[in-house]
């Protein structure tokens, strides 16, 4: 039983709480639980739950009907973030809505080879950097790793590169010794059950990945995570790395339908190790897509420079070509999902992100976003755009709804927020006009970034409500258009207009109402505490909103989303007007096509107040030399009227 005290206990009252505990024939202990303080109770005791729940201080009480209880979703619904590195690089998180990949070689090598795969991995994307110092062989004749110098030698690529590094402990003394050096530890397979190796590595606090061993139950695996949180360490993220069955084409069998299963048993994030699963290069890839698929936080996989050479697992390492595909559709998949790619940014070539055929007065790169300063979506806790903003920006950053798109376009000019997230399409309904036009109202506000949300809408009431009580449904008019096919299953509902999808929802929320539903995602229900009543209600599953990052243009705040990535622009949002002359769009458009420049969207938008003109906005893409784009940006200003540049910024898959 875990007993969850409020932030504010005093002393005493905690003392209170013991004693109340001991009496009653149960033996206590501290521990902690995500960011709360509780007190774990074990023991055959007997407690009136209620009385315990009213002692001053406690904030809940959660007796789970399982073995394991701190790593239990039954004690904390919320999931676990857990945040690696930090100090010497940057920290990267696993769990929530982002997916989170770790790559580098089986085993350290060399300092040239670890460094040149720390390189390589970084560039494709990677945000944590893995390799083996101890490495556990089966045979005593095996390589056996560099130890404690090959550590340093991670260590060294890790800070060289900006990547937290991940590294296998194997003992509960060199545990201590290596505490300093690594960022994160990993727990083996073979050691999933070393209690001693748990309790020690748990003790020291560090963020840990443990891996299921190869003939653990699912039970045993999460009582193992148990062990290294009763030990005090909060961050612990699990690996599943296949187990073994009867089969032996492949080196283990990967569990996939552990990933859900651990996922809705557990807060704790969930990745997979495709390279020891498979144990065959060409069969990595598509079992790191399953696992991706099935809900894994992110994957954990081993890339070798030049495997044939390896000291170890060489013929399941991937070829950098081949991890910087997989990348690539991981970062295609992962909306697909819910989910954001966490990558690192690629590193910037040329000067710069200005360029000499735009104004570059008001397109100066900016620095990261500070913190502290909030960003703007429109609508309330739960909406679609809030969700964008989450995978944008993180959990934690501070933001506000306005009630207006235009509310945001405020918020960003007048320093309020310095940031904000605004739709601008949507693959089933187009584009967002209003927004549109409210870029050219806005000059001195630029994009920054792009990012495109899968949109699953579900029909959510109150908890006593169902199918048959439902008469009303509330939506903003998106969300019964998206629906439509669904809707029309039921003529007899009364269908009401609301602002947002999630002011429907809390507008249910407010009445309690059995007969009202609404239109809405998940994560509205989540935040008020309502029932899902159908989930996947959209007419077409392939359903994503589009949303731009938008900033001002000067000052040194720089809003690049950290998940966005601060790297090259690859591309670039204009509007222009041409004159009123036969060929005057086709000679701009062949501006673009003689430099190879991609045009992804072309639309045209009726000019405020200039009837049958029209100015056309243009998706484009940025060649890696920036100086040509300079070069076409002047010569499309020489063929244009009216020019703005609206931003540039890395596009999303
Ligand atoms: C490893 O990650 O290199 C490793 C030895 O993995 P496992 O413990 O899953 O076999
Ligand atoms: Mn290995």
């Amino acid at each position: 039983m875990i007993i969850v005290l409020s932030k504010d206990i005093t002393p005493h009252d905690k003392e209170m709480v013991r004693i109340f505990l001991k009496d009653r024939g149960f033996t206590t202990r501290d521990q902690v639980l995500g960011d709360d303080a509780v007190i774990g109770a074990s023991g055959k005791g007997v407690v009136d739950i209620k009385e315990l729940g009213l002692l001053p201080g406690v904030e809940r009480v959660a007796a789970t009907s399982k073995p394991y209880e701190l790593v239990s979703r039954e004690t904390r619904n919320e999931d676990t973030i857990v945040t690696v590195g930090g100090a010497e690089t940057p920290a990267v998180k696993i769990g929530g809505s982002r997916i989170t990949v770790i790559a580098g070689p089986c085993a350290v090598e060399s300092k040239d080879q670890i460094m040149e795969t720390a390189a390589l991995v970084r560039e494709s994307g990677a945000v944590l950097l893995r390799g083996g110092a101890y490495k556990p062989r089966t045979s005593p004749y095996a390589f056996q790793g560099l130890g404690m110098q090959g550590l340093e030698y991670m260590k060294a690529a890790g800070e060289a590169l900006g990547l937290p590094i991940v590294t296998e402990v194997v003992s509960p003394e060199l545990a201590v010794q290596m505490k300093d050096l690594t960022d994160m530890f990993q727990i083996g397979a073979r050691n999933m059950q070393n209690f001693e190796l748990l309790k020690k590595v748990g003790s020291l606090g560090k963020p840990v990945l443990l891996k299921r061993g190869p003939s653990a139950t699912i039970e045993e695996w999460l009582l193992s995570a148990e062990y290294l949180l009763a030990s005090g360490t909060r961050d612990v993220v699990l690996c599943e790395r296949g187990i073994r069955t009867f089969e032996t084409y492949t080196r283990n069998t990967l569990d996939i339908s552990a990933i859900p299963v651990v996922k809705g048993l557990s807060h704790l994030p969930v990745i997979v190790d495709p390279s020891h699963a498979v144990g065959i290069r060409a069969k990595v890839s598509p079992v790191a897509l399953a696992a991706i698929a099935a809900g894994a936080d992110g994957i954990t996989v081993e890339v070798h420079p030049r495997p044939d050479q390896a000291l170890s697992d060489g013929p399941q390492s991937l070829y950098p070509e081949q991890f910087e595909k997989l990348m690539r559709d991981i970062e295609a998949l992962s909306p697909v999902v819910g989910k954001e790619l966490l990558r690192t940014p690629r590193p910037l070539h040329g000067s710069g992100h200005t360029f000499s055929g735009a104004d570059t007065s008001k397109n100066a790169p900016k620095p990261p976003v500070p913190e502290e300063q909030a960003v703007a979506f429109c609508g309330e806790e739960g909406a679609f755009a809030e969700q964008a903003l989450t995978r944008a920006f993180g959990e934690d950053a501070p933001r506000i709804g306005v009630s207006s798109f235009f509310g945001i376009f405020d918020a960003v000019l007048d320093g309020t927020a310095s940031a904000g997230v605004v739709p601008v399409e949507n693959s089933q309904t187009g584009s967002i006009h209003e927004n549109y036009d409210l870029f050219l109202r806005y000059p001195d506000i630029a994009i920054v970034g792009e990012l495109k949300l899968r949109i699953v809408h579900c029909l959510i009431a109150d908890e006593r409500a169902d199918m048959d009580t439902i008469r009303i449904v509330r939506s903003h008019p998106q969300g019964f258009a998206q629906c439509k096919e669904f809707l029309d299953k039921h003529p007899d509902w009364t269908l009401e207009p609301a602002t947002t999808t999630a002011t429907a929802v809390s507008s249910i929320a407010r009445d309690g109402a059995v007969k009202v539903a609404a239109i809405a995602g998940e994560a509205a229900a989540r935040v008020h505490g309502l029932k899902i009543l159908r989930e996947g209600i959209e007419t077409n599953p392939l359903n994503y909103t589009r949303f731009v990052i938008i900033a001002r243009r000067e000052g040194e705040k720089a809003p690049v989303p950290p998940s966005l990535g601060s790297g090259r622009p690859s591309k670039a949002s204009l509007v222009f007007s041409v004159p009123d002359e036969p060929g005057s769009l086709f000679a701009c458009l062949r501006i673009l096509s003689d430099k190879g420049i991609n045009l992804s969207k072309l639309e045209s938008r009726p000019i405020q107040g200039k009837p049958w003109e029209y100015l056309f906005y243009a998706d484009v893409s940025i060649p890696e030399s920036e100086g040509a784009f300079g070069t076409v940006l002047e010569e499309l200003k020489t063929r244009t009227r009216d020019f703005h540049f609206l931003g540039a910024y890395r596009a999303a898959m």
